[in-house]
């Protein structure tokens, strides 16, 4: 079977998009010939457009046509007007909730019980948590030998990751918005994957104190190790070589048991999409997510900026009128954000999106969507929050890949799916990333980097359902520990950015 040469969703789009690149004066259907050269991912008219007329894709107007286009030209994204957001106030809710969903090929998983409750670990890890960035240099120190002398000795604990991040001093910490970072923070500290042991690094003058980050039952010698009460170099390095010891033995009891998905939370995001995510790589991430949801997991997808576009498409799976606000009360907070640094959701696709055949934010947020699949969404979440319930969650996170990702670990994902299209090597240190790409040259180009291929869905070579299927089973292989992801294999780790709002001083 030859690949067909582009793919058209829905039928009323006025465009479609190369599989591969389309020389000039191809015949791509009846009656359609190339004017010049389409790039891989681009799109095609398939009409007259006359100025000002929609350009439609997903069955949605992606822009308007800044001058005329005829049939047979490349579109970029020079030739598209922005439309207007969608309005957030009065959306209608509760008329999508889509119940058949695909069933799980299976129901349970092999994870660690969380002793602080909610969502299993997947991994077991001693995590050392900081209230500032002035004691990374001395934490990284310890842990480089912590690694050395003390880890072999624990076969049982997978890794020991400092949670060294830029907040804590010289920020505005009773700014109304330091709530945000300060939360992510106090639920990183407390990761499921962390099994129930708390470690945490002070200097001794910062702004976010002890008692900031902690809550009171959990602040203790036990628990803390403040530098600034250390008497020099050697003695902070000692301290924290024996709080580990203790820490590391009591994580080498834990065992693997098996849980019901129910147990499991995953969050979903993408990074370097390009026009083949929206038809590939994402609809089979949703496939995954609706066997998971139907399973009685959580899962997670997030990214304002990419959802903004289609936010009514969400509102009408939203399960009640109180989540449906929520997530207008999320997008309306956001545009604020926005439009106090002096931009809009137009400030979000790259360079590299663009060239992928992306023309503005309406198509990248379009492909975006597709990874939530179909199921209700049940619950809208802030930043960093953790989740109430169990299903399909929106978690309001900025879009970057590294900020996205500390904010959806704060809510306590033991695992990341992560797709992408232009290609990235993106990777987390609290818990695996599993990498989709979004066209087979991707997978050629980085056979050791991404993990499951939905390349093959543009090619006709296999469907979305077969592919979400194959990523279902590699979702729940990496959690239960059965194999490891390329970025948990090679320890590609990105630095947390905690996403921080409110002014620095
Ligand atoms: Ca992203």
């Amino acid at each position: 079977m030859s690949a067909p040469l582009y793919i058209k969703i829905k039928d009323e789009d006025n465009v479609a998009i190369a599989v591969n690149e389309i020389k000039a004066g191809t015949e791509v259907m009846d009656g359609i010939v190339a004017a010049q050269d389409i790039p891989q991912a681009h799109k095609i008219a398939l009409c007259d457009i006359p100025k000002g007329g929609e350009i439609i894709r997903y069955g949605v107007v992606l822009g308007y046509a800044i001058d005329p286009i005829s049939k047979g030209s490349w579109i970029n994204e020079h030739m598209l007007e922005l439309p207007t957001p969608p309005d957030v106030d009065n959306m209608e809710y509760g008329t999508n909730l889509v119940t058949d969903l695909p069933e799980p090929p299976v129901t349970t998983w092999e994870g660690y019980r969380n002793p602080w409750g909610g969502p299993a670990g997947t991994r077991n890890i001693l995590g050392i948590s900081t209230t500032v960035q002035c004691v990374t240099g001395v934490l990284n120190v310890a842990v480089e030998r912590m690694k050395k002398e003390l880890l072999p000795k624990y076969p049982n604990v997978d890794d020991i990751v400092p949670v060294n991040h830029p907040y804590g001093c010289g920020v505005a910490i009773n700014a109304p918005e330091a709530k945000v970072p300060i939360r992510i923070l106090r639920n990183l500290a407390k990761h499921p994957n962390f099994g129930g042991q708390l470690m945490v690094v002070a200097l001794g003058c910062e702004k976010l104190t002890v008692e900031m980050l902690l809550d009171e039952g959990d602040i203790s010698p036990e628990n803390v190790i403040v530098l600034q009460e250390e008497k020099g170099f050697d003695a902070m390095i000692n301290a924290l070589m024996e709080m580990a010891e203790k820490k590391l033995k009591i994580l080498n009891e834990r065992k693997r048991e098996t849980l019901p998905l129910s147990e499991l939370l995953i969050g979903m995001q993408c990074g370097g999409s390009d026009a083949f995510s929206g038809v590939t790589a994402n609809p089979s991430a949703g496939y995954a997510a609706d066997m998971l949801v139907k399973g009685g997991a959580t899962v997670m997808f997030s990214e304002v900026t990419e959802v903004r576009d289609g936010v009514y498409l969400l509102a009408h799976r939203c399960v009640s009128e109180e989540v449906e606000k929520k997530l207008a009360a999320e997008m309306k907070w956001y545009d604020n954000y926005l439009i106090n640094g002096q931009v809009d959701r137009s400030a979000n696709p790259t360079p590299g999106n663009k060239k992928g055949g992306l023309a503005n934010i309406v198509e990248k947020a379009m492909g975006s969507i597709a990874k939530s699949g179909t199921s209700p969404i049940v619950e809208v979440l802030s930043p960093g929050e953790k989740p109430s319930k169990h299903g399909l969650i929106y978690a309001a996170t900025p879009a970057s890949d590294i900020v996205c990702g500390p904010c959806q670990l704060a809510s306590g994902i033991g695992l990341q799916v992560f797709m992408t299209g232009r290609g990235t090597p993106y990777g987390l240190a609290i818990a695996p990333v599993i990498k989709v790409c979004s066209r087979n040259d991707m997978k050629e180009q980085w056979p050791d980097l991404i993990d499951v291929n939905a390349g093959p869905v543009a090619t006709g070579e296999a469907t979305i359902p077969e592919i979400g299927t194959q990523l279902f089973h590699e979702i729940i292989d990496v959690a239960s520990g059965r194999k490891q992801s390329f970025a948990e294999k090679y320890k590609l780790h990105n630095d947390l950015c905690i996403f921080n709002p409110a002014p620095i001083t």
